[in-house]
């Protein structure tokens, strides 16, 4: 009878789970499909870390992170107890009573105490710190699903000290067993079907930073425009969000105040695709100004424990809008200068060799030069960027490397690709792959890390495969016999070290995870390094990415991101600014004006050109 009872309480916990997760398995299969599973070595070793060791989960909340960690050990320890138990509960064999399975039992009390602590201080963090990122309401569904995972815990630790073949060891062992079966039937509509599908999410997600595919316009992709367009990733992705805000409070956007929340993107996108909006816009599921709102910067992605990719989706969407004539005006003018001169400003092509010219560069020939430098639109046009370059050269010349540059130069497409212009971005990309392809070019050095992302990681896309290095990476390796200064500079009666904070670029330190270089150089020469909050590959935008450069500042809605990021670096105290990526140094001078204050801004090249000059 009982045997029958419990087939009844399983067949319904079993049909109310698989109805709810094959609805899902519908919406994300009728999607395009998006899902890849290519460089298998990275996705293996980023499983191990992220979902096996809980790394990123640990990495930004450690204490949190580490109770989550916990209770996912805990729940994995425990599957095999729970697989006997449904034999025995089912009658098809009873296992219980083996000498093995009563030592998996003991084994399991560490367990089941690690996740009644982690599930606790989870519960007290979500009920009663309620920190900002969970949301500001308290959500009933997170406590009913933590009071289960205790009970569970209690229940299985309680059959240690209740007497077997007691009424209250059976009522007991019911408790726990429906309490599973409740579990399972809540945890396909919860935030908790993270548990079953963030290791195929993590799995899945790019090895590439935001991954944008190339639009293929002989199948007359366009982007994305409705919702039925989101591919299956996304669609996976939308239902794995566990709602931890690490991506809100990480996105400089949201942190400046404007309306964009990287969180509530995929919420709303989870929303559209349950409530069957398929015939939707996506500018109207998010609203259009958020999508603008993005810099790409990638710290949504990056901090996202479950593999979630946000970007597909935001600038997917902006390529559907643009593709419909839907830009901002401010981008008609930038792509409009890309489409008459290929360069962001719409600058004459003779500034570009009068540059050239002064800086007397070689055009590249592979049989006298070791190097290609890219120049990008900044180091074309830019006077200010141009000061650095000159300090690259001066750097590379007085160490003997053969450099040349290409006789003409597009902009490598980054505006446009970010912005969801794909047409252009593949006009400029394929005429500068050409060029780099007839000069015979295979190493690329530039200062622009924006350059370095497209150039090595877009045009990959294309077939084309070059190698490109920021001008941090490749003078911090050449310069490696420099004594550090460090030591001198410590001696008695020598000058203090110079304070200075270092503005890591997220297309630096966050995208070509290349944050060593640059303080490698700083120390070398003597700097004390004061570090900014936000830094090293989880660094605050400057607000330049993603078309943002060329935003109307007076009309974006909160504050500037440049701004909020300003203080930040004024917060350390140091004296000097050093920023190695051409927009951010726009963009933090602006703030600086701004704010009025004094702070000096030096580039990276020009810093140590600086130091070595005197040696000279
Ligand atoms: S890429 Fe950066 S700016 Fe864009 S949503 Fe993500 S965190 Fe926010
Ligand atoms: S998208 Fe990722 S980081 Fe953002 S709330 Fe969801 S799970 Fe957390």
């Amino acid at each position: 009878m009982a045997t029958l009872a419990f087939w009844g309480f399983f067949v319904a916990g079993l049909a109310a789970f698989v109805a709810q997760v094959s609805h899902r398995v519908r919406i994300v299969a009728a999607g395009p499909n998006s899902f890849s599973i290519g460089n298998l070595p990275f996705r293996i070793n980023r499983f191990v870390l992220d979902v096996i060791l809980q790394r990123r989960t640990i990495r930004e909340r450690p204490a949190a992170g580490l109770m989550h960690a916990l209770v996912f050990w805990g729940f994995a320890a425990f599957a095999g107890y729970t697989s006997v138990e449904f034999l025995y509960g089912l009658g098809l064999v009873d296992l219980t009573h083996t000498a093995w399975f009563d030592g998996y039992r003991r084994a399991l009390v560490p367990f089941a105490s690690a996740v009644l602590v982690g599930i606790l201080y989870l519960l007290i963090r979500r009920a009663v710190v309620r920190p900002i990122a969970l949301g500001t309401k308290v959500s009933i569904e997170s406590i009913v699903i933590a009071l289960f995972i205790a009970t569970l815990m209690i229940t299985f630790l309680l059959t240690f000290l209740v007497e077997r073949g007691t009424g209250v060891e059976r009522a007991n062992w019911w408790v726990h067993m429906l309490v599973i079966l409740a579990f399972m039937a809540l945890i396909p509509a919860s935030k908790h079907f993270h548990l079953v599908l963030s290791p195929l999410t993590v799995f899945l997600k790019s090895p590439e930073l935001g991954n944008l595919p190339n639009l293929d316009f002989e199948k007359e992709q366009v982007g994305l425009e409705t919702v039925t367009d989101l591919g299956s990733k996304a669609r996976l992705d939308a239902f794995t969000c566990v709602e931890c805000g690490r991506c809100q409070v990480n996105c400089p956007a949201w942190g400046a105040g404007k309306e964009l929340n990287p969180k509530a993107i995929i919420l709303q996108t989870q929303d559209a695709l349950l409530g069957g909006r398929f015939e939707t816009k996506l500018g109207a599921v998010y609203s259009e100004q958020v999508l603008w709102q993005c810099t790409t910067c990638g710290a949504c992605e990056n901090q996202c424990p479950v593999g979630i990719e946000h970007l597909p989706i935001l600038i997917g969407s902006r390529r559907g809008l643009v593709s419909n004539g839907d830009a901002p005006e401010y981008l008609g003018a930038m792509y409009l200068n890309l489409e008459r001169r290929s360069n962001i400003w719409g600058l004459g092509y003779d500034q570009r060799t009068k540059f050239v010219q002064s800086a007397q560069l070689d055009t590249f020939d592979p049989a006298q030069h070791d190097v290609l430098i890219w120049l990008g639109c900044a180091g074309s046009f830019d006077a200010d960027f141009q000061k650095s370059l000159r300090s690259l050269f001066s750097i590379l010349r007085a160490r003997n490397v053969r450099f040349g540059v290409l006789a003409k130069e597009r902009c490598n497409g980054d505006p446009a690709k970010r912005t969801g212009n794909e047409y252009m971005f593949q006009e400029l990309a394929n005429g500068n792959i050409e060029d780099l392809k007839a000069a015979g070019v295979k190493k690329i050095v530039t200062s622009c890390p924006h350059c370095v992302k497209t150039i090595g990681a877009d045009y990959a896309k294309f077939g084309y495969q070059v190698e490109i290095v920021h001008s941090s990476v490749f003078v911090d390796e050449l310069l490696s016999d420099v004594r550090s200064a460090k030591a001198s500079a410590e001696r008695p009666g020598d000058r203090p070290a110079e304070t200075v904070t270092f503005h890591d670029p997220c297309y630096l330190g966050r995208y070509a995870g290349r944050t060593d270089e640059p303080r490698a150089l700083l120390t070398r020469f003597g700097a004390d390094i004061r570090e900014p909050e936000r830094n090293r590959d989880n660094p605050y935008c400057c607000g330049a990415g993603g078309g943002l450069l060329f935003a109307d500042k007076e009309e974006e809605p909160g504050s500037r991101i440049s701004d909020v990021r300003f203080k930040q670096l004024q917060a350390t105290g140091a004296t000097t600014v050093v920023t190695a990526c051409p927009f951010c140094s726009i963009m933090l001078k602006g703030a600086q004006a701004s704010a009025g204050a004094d702070t000096q801004f030096v580039d990276l090249m020009t810093y140590v050109d600086g130091k070595l000059q005197p040696r000279a």
